[in-house]
């Protein structure tokens, strides 16, 4: 766009917080030469294939782990939601905005990650801006690992106490902070699922370091619910350290087919976080669909562990296959699998060439991941065939031998 028809004339333009917007051209660029990869439009449900372009595409680039998005009985509870409450609340849980089915989806929570209370936000974004910034006073410390998610960076940045962060997944750098920093209220929180690198964080380590450093400890378990452990209740069920973990975050946009999320842990701690959490007080309550959605996806978990075995033999079948396609996965271990191709253009160029091949995957560059580690993020669900599973690696293959990574 032209800069003088959005700029003012009379005043005087030396020193503009809009100067930074007209240098930012690389959106411009890319989508000029057609690699650019965000925004892409899709014109169907979040399945297994989805339209783009009027063009059938498998999705490897979606969250919804279990499939439930797009379920009959998860589809079905949210109409019936909205024609008994209609399509918002108008206002903040701490006013006018909490229906009998908010506290009903909290004590489900609250039952279903075995804890004692649970406590619901508009997105999983918002809990951890409202969690952490709540507990986390001028005297106080939380440590993060380098790979936690924007997020929690972000609730550390609102909080006024210390933040400290150690190196991904290295037990002996979160140790040396912990020695450094005993004196003073500390609060440890982990993704349970790295969500870029697709591997599990080293709990039962860091619940002993806990344990010995007097240390509380929250984990945000938003790519684990639904996909780890026996159950299906994620990473501290998985290691059997349900008990030992204070506080559990959980988001709805994932494997709970919805939008929103939840905090759950002491009662005590969740009802100061319900008086004090800002983003949980300045917002209004998640719309009735959403909360219906979330209820009828905790029963299918229940009721239908078939869907998580699926998921799983669906990522050992990629984890497999890009490895002896002689792709490097770094460390992933879970449905998230990155396949890093190196520098960004490479990494851009790819995955309009994947598009070419009928594939949707995601891409993420610096400063997402490290200079020169540019990856294509792909994420399966249960409802994947082995036919859509073979049809991508067979892309992958063709793809990354054009583009000289394999
Ligand atoms: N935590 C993690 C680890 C995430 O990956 C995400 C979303 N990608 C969030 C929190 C935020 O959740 P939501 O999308 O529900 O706001």
């Amino acid at each position: 766009m032209d800069r003088k028809m959005v700029q003012n004339e009379s005043m005087d333009m030396k020193k503009d917080v809009f100067e930074k917007c007209f240098k930012f051209t690389i959106a411009y660029e890319l989508q000029k030469i057609g690699v650019y990869p965000y925004f892409r439009v899709i014109e169907s449900a979040q399945g297994p294939e989805v339209i783009m372009n009027g063009k059938k595409m498998i999705m490897i680039g979606s969250n919804n782990y279990l499939g439930l998005t797009n379920h009959p009985k998860v589809k079905e509870a949210a109409i019936n939601a909205i024609k008994k409450y209609g399509t918002g609340c108008a206002g903040s849980r701490f006013l006018n905005g909490t229906l009998d089915i908010h506290v009903e989806l909290e004590e489900k929570l609250a039952r279903f990650m075995r804890k004692e209370a649970a406590l619901i936000f508009t997105t999983g974004f918002q809990v951890n801006l409202g969690v952490i910034s709540s507990l986390i006073g001028k005297d106080d410390i939380v440590i993060i690992d380098k790979m936690d998610h924007a997020s929690i960076v972000d609730g550390c940045r609102l909080s006024f106490g210390e933040v400290k962060r150690y190196k991904h997944n290295d037990i002996d750098d979160l140790e040396r902070i912990l020695r450094e920093s005993e004196g003073k209220p500390r609060l440890v929180v982990v993704d349970g699922v790295f969500s870029m690198e697709g591997d599990i964080v080293k709990l039962p380590e860091v619940v002993a370091l806990c344990k010995k450093y007097g240390t509380r400890l929250m984990v945000d378990d938003a790519h684990g619910i639904g996909v780890l452990g026996v159950t299906g209740r994620g990473t501290a069920e998985h290691f059997g350290l349900e008990n030992e973990v204070d506080m559990i975050m959980g988001t709805y946009s994932k494997s709970l087919a919805s939008i929103g999320g939840f905090i759950a842990g002491q009662k005590d701690v969740i009802n100061y976080i319900k008086h004090f959490g800002r983003s949980f007080i300045f917002s209004a309550s998640p719309p009735p669909a959403s909360v219906a959605a979330v209820s009828a996806a905790i029963d299918i978990i229940e009721s239908e562990p078939e869907r998580r075995e699926q998921l799983w033999k669906n990522t050992n079948k990629m984890l497999k296959g890009f490895k002896e396609l002689g792709f490097d996965i770094g460390v992933a271990e879970t449905p998230i699998i990155p396949v890093i191709v190196g520098e960004d253009e490479l990494a851009f160029k790819f995955v309009m060439m994947l598009q070419e091949e009928g594939v949707f995957a995601n891409v993420a560059v610096s400063p997402a991941v490290p200079p020169g580690k540019a990856l294509i993020r792909t994420s399966y669900m249960a409802t994947h065939t082995d036919e859509h599973l073979d049809r991508v690696l067979e892309a992958f293959k063709k793809v990354g031998k054009a583009l000289g990574v394999i």
